[in-house]
């Protein structure tokens, strides 16, 4: 937990109040996650990763948490990585212009 504080700083990293982050939009599946992860860059993302695959520690990704499938919800006590902070659009591809 301080090793993610010292990059993502207090605001990246919760521990308290997770009830959102471990119930699905649909209050289908419940995970026990006790920690949340908000990266604001991929490079953040990058060094979480890192952290997590050298320790072994499971992690799941969550954007808005409306999957209805529970694929975002820590089945355990996995490591949520929310990308509710990187909110900004910054390239988009443009392959089919008929969008
Ligand atoms: C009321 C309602 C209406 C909907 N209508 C539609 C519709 O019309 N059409 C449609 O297609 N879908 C619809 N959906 C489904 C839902 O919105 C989609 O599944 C949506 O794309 C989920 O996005 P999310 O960011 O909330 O992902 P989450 O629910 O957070 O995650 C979904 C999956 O993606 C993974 N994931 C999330 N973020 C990342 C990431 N950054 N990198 C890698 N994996 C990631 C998660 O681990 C999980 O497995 C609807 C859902 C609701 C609740």
């Amino acid at each position: 937990m301080k090793h993610f504080r010292t990059f993502l700083g207090e605001n990246g990293v919760l521990t308290e109040d997770l009830r959102f982050y471990n119930v699905d939009w649909l209050g289908k599946y419940n995970g026990h996650s006790k920690i949340v992860l908000r990266p604001k860059t991929t490079e953040q993302v990058s060094q979480i990763m890192k952290h997590c695959h050298k320790r072994k520690l499971a992690v799941v990704p969550q954007g808005g948490n409306t999957g209805l499938v529970g694929g975002s919800v820590p089945v355990f006590d996995e490591i949520v990585i929310s990308t509710s902070l990187m909110n900004e659009i910054t390239y988009v591809l443009n392959i089919f212009s008929n969008l």
